[in-house]
């Protein structure tokens, strides 16, 4: 993760082209162009908002490391349980990191390929989503703006896989 992200923060937004929303080119079924919006989602009274594509990454890999460290959200020792909202704050994570996932595909992939990785990117997107899917932590509409690029690389299982996954987003309701 760290080695990626420092990969990501060095070619992610070059200087001379400041973003200023993240994604707000997407396009959904109905043809109309949506954005990403951030907040945090363990404080429920915040409004969400809009960020540049950098904050957007910046304060997202810094409320996941902060979430991490925390003992409230993710206890390491074995006598103490995990907390009523674990699953949901994980959704939230897996929730940021796809948006980040999503960025580097749709406006950063001929740098990914220019700078050699795509395997590695392929790769690790492909191990995210196969993990995601199991345990049911995305929902369908989220997986909306990559629809295509995961198609490319889960291939014609995708379709197997996201359906396993959402039956499982389902259960869980
Ligand atoms: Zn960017």
């Amino acid at each position: 993760m760290d080695s990626s992200k420092s990969t990501v923060r060095a070619y992610l937004v070059p200087s001379w082209l400041p973003e200023k929303r993240m994604f707000d080119h997407y396009e959904n079924a109905n043809n109309t162009s949506f954005t990403y919006l951030w907040r945090d989602d363990n404080d429920e009274k915040m409004e969400p908002i809009q960020l540049s594509a950098k904050d957007y990454i910046s304060k997202s890999m810094d409320w996941i490391r902060s979430l991490l460290d925390d003992e409230k959200y993710f206890p390491t020792s074995t006598e103490v349980a995990f907390p009523k909202k674990f699953e949901k704050t994980v959704k939230a994570i897996f929730k940021k990191i796809f948006r980040v996932y999503a960025h580097i595909f749709y406006d950063h992939f001929k740098t990914v390929q220019a700078l050699g990785i795509e395997a590695h990117i392929n790769s690790s997107f492909k191990h995210f989503l196969l993990f995601a899917f199991e345990f049911g932590l995305i929902p369908k509409n989220e997986l909306e703006p990559l629809n295509e690029h995961i198609v490319n690389r889960l291939g014609s299982n995708y379709t197997k896989f996201l359906n396993i996954g959402q039956e499982k987003v389902k259960k869980k309701k």
